[in-house]
């Protein structure tokens, strides 16, 4: 597997274990994906990992700082990968579609609060709601029914 991920790991003193390097491989390929995703993919390559270690391992990345956990209001809890920059996220209001949106100017200009009442800031959190490009375009009940297709 690969040995970008076994650095990732050691740089936060975590021990390279197989469902830590299944785990981040996951989420590098699928961002965005809940718990019970994460489990599925990551058991579709490796049966033996189980769904507690899954989940410890999910735990562990995150305190870590190897992993983001983002909860858009009224969503199960997503994991991604792509940590230290403070992206921001774009949800489908009807599918759950999730996508990164770079901060709109420079680096985390977010993390530039009005007025910081005196708190030591590390983290801003936007979330844009909209309607995906697949909902917007409306339902397909032929592509989905039909069982005789073009193809
Ligand atoms: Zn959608
Ligand atoms: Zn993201």
């Amino acid at each position: 597997m690969s040995s970008d991920f076994e650095a990732q790991l050691r740089a936060v003193s975590l021990r390279v274990t197989r469902p830590r390097l299944a785990v981040l491989a996951a989420l590098r390929d699928h961002p965005h994906v809940d718990t019970e995703t994460v489990i599925a993919l990551v058991r579709a390559e490796h049966p033996t990992v189980s769904h507690q270690a899954v989940y410890d391992v999910l735990r562990a990345l995150t305190d870590a700082g190897l992993v983001r956990r983002i909860q858009p209001a009224g969503t199960n809890a997503r994991y991604e990968s792509r940590v230290g920059d403070n992206h921001h996220h774009v949800v489908c209001r009807s599918c759950g579609a999730i996508a990164d949106v770079d901060c709109a100017v420079g680096h985390a200009p977010c993390l530039t609060a009005s007025d910081d009442h005196g708190f030591v800031i590390d983290q801003a959190e936007v979330v844009f709601w909209g309607i995906c490009p697949e909902c917007a375009a409306g339902p397909t009940p032929e592509r989905s029914v039909s069982s005789e297709g073009s193809r």
